[in-house]
């Protein structure tokens, strides 16, 4: 696939110009800026494309569910709750498809513009309430992506694959070996099998047992 090709036509989301369709959107209308005011968000909402780390994602659609408590503060919104993530992906050890779902807390303060805290912090250490929707999704999509496993198993003790013959350990019996590999060596094993031994097991010299005292 060409870099192009990975790149979606459209940048913005349909929803873009109704916010308060998007299901990623609260409407902070709904909340106010009395501190102590709370907003209870319950509900699912499609998982964009792309998240995901090397192994395992989010597949694009799968319906996240947001049990979220939004309370305003003096300095702007504080976000606290959980979620429920669906993630498909493959063992890295046995390549074994695997299919789950996270459950994660989420924590975070949105500035308000013009608050203490917009201005004696960085951007990219508090976020910003821009307008009258915050938009979810970046928390969301950071919360997730930081909690999956660059390594996911399948089960906690997976044996992983065989190295002789690729097949799951875990589906092979206990005395799995690979003792002959390959059939040249298999013939010439046999060969050495029939004939009768050149050495005697009396060889003298290196056989022989130091048992005197
Ligand atoms: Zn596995
Ligand atoms: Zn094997």
């Amino acid at each position: 696939m060409s870099a192009a090709a990975s790149h979606r036509p459209r940048a913005a989301s349909p929803d873009a110009r109704r916010p308060a369709a998007n299901p990623w959107n609260v409407d902070l209308r709904e909340l106010g800026r009395r501190a102590g005011s709370l907003l209870q968000v319950q509900r699912t909402a499609p998982a964009p494309a792309d998240w995901r780390v090397e192994l395992i994602g989010v597949p694009e659609g799968a319906e996240i569910e947001l049990r979220l408590r939004l309370e305003a503060v003096m300095e702007g919104v504080l976000v606290t709750g959980d979620l429920d993530v669906p993630v498909e992906g493959s063992c890295a050890r046995c390549l074994e498809p695997i299919e789950d779902t996270l459950h994660l807390g989420v924590q975070e303060l949105y500035a308000y513009r013009g608050s203490t805290t917009e201005a004696t912090s960085e951007e990219d250490e508090v976020r910003r309430l821009e307008g009258d929707f915050l938009d979810l999704g970046p928390l969301v999509r950071d919360t997730v992506v930081l909690s999956l496993p660059l390594s996911p198993v399948c089960t906690e003790d997976c044996g992983g694959l065989c190295v002789d013959c690729g097949l799951r350990i875990d589906d092979l019996p206990a005395d799995h070996t690979h003792e002959v590999v390959d059939p040249r060596w298999a013939a010439l094993a046999q060969k050495f099998e029939t004939e009768p031994s050149t050495s005697s097991p009396g060889t003298p010299g290196e056989n022989a047992t130091p048992e005197e005292n």
